[in-house]
């Protein structure tokens, strides 16, 4: 999820993994950590898209040997960064009302449990750790749920109560001057693109499929006030393929990533743009 450019550290060799063998250029080599628990099972509606086992499948993709860690809970004033006290509020009010075992829908897409409001402290807490660990020098992972980046900062939508990406920068620009985004989530990253939209500290990218929910992410939404110029948004037509995602990168994100001078990249790593996703058309 998260990854960080910043000065070189002296790394054991014991705690060395190689994250990228590509062949070219050389591999890196840095120490690298999976922030996630199982704790997240407390918010579940089996049958629903977004369930537990989402997160099951994709641990599935985690090394054997990757250093797994557990998160620590996010206070709600780390929420409240992005977030207004009336919408944690009203998301802890709603949790707590709902009966055990049951799924309490805010919106047609969006459930919660007894269980969610704990888990989404969490959620946005490994997100948290993960940026602290990127800080120190680590590619660091966090696998979580509730996810987050369609939650704005007065409601919760999409699936998303708290939006963990946003908490997580907003933590980190207590310690650094500038944050990229890039968001390659099948969808647009409403909540995250608002959370930033008038900073011109948060470089937020997205790429995303256009015309699905939920509905915004045009690139003329390129930011309000000093933020104009610090959000892009790239729509690709149902359909593309990864070459299309490669020029995306090459031409627009990596050279606007390099003007920015970004002090941490943090990816907002939906993998709901892979092929077989029954929600995505990619
Ligand atoms: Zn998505």
């Amino acid at each position: 999820m998260v990854s960080a450019p910043v000065a070189p550290r002296i790394i054991p060799v014991r705690q060395a993994r190689f994250i990228s063998c590509a062949g070219n250029p050389p591999p890196i080599i840095m120490p690298y950590s999976v922030v996630t628990d199982d704790l997240f099972r407390a918010h579940d509606h089996p049958g629903h898209p977004e369930s537990q086992a989402r997160l099951e499948a994709a641990l599935t993709g985690v090394p054997a040997d990757a250093r797994r860690i557990a998160p620590t809970k996010a206070a709600p004033d780390d929420l409240a960064r992005v977030h207004t006290h009336r919408h944690i509020t009203a998301i802890r009010s709603f949790c707590e009302e709902c009966p055990p075992g049951r799924a309490c829908y805010i919106d047609p897409d969006t459930y919660v449990t007894s269980g969610s409001f704990d888990a989404a402290l969490y959620a946005a807490g490994a997100a948290i750790l993960a940026v602290e660990r990127a800080l120190d020098g680590e590619h660091s992972f966090a696998l979580v749920r509730p996810p987050g980046h369609h939650a704005v900062p007065d409601r919760a939508m999409g699936f998303c109560l708290f939006n963990n990406v946003a908490v997580a920068t907003a933590q980190a620009l207590r310690e650094v001057a500038r944050v990229a985004i890039i968001d390659w989530d099948l969808h647009h990253g409403n909540g995250t693109q608002a959370a930033f939209y008038t900073s011109d500290r948060v470089l937020y990218c997205s790429v995303h499929q256009a015309g699905t929910f939920p509905g915004t992410g045009w690139p003329d939404e390129q930011g309000a006030g000093p933020g104009v110029g610090y959000t892009i948004n790239i729509p690709l037509a149902a359909g593309s393929t990864g070459a299309d995602y490669a020029l995306v990168f090459r031409e627009v994100f990596v050279p606007a990533i390099r003007g920015f001078k970004p002090a941490l990249l943090v990816v907002s790593a939906g993998q709901d743009p892979l092929f077989d996703d029954p929600l995505g058309s990619m």
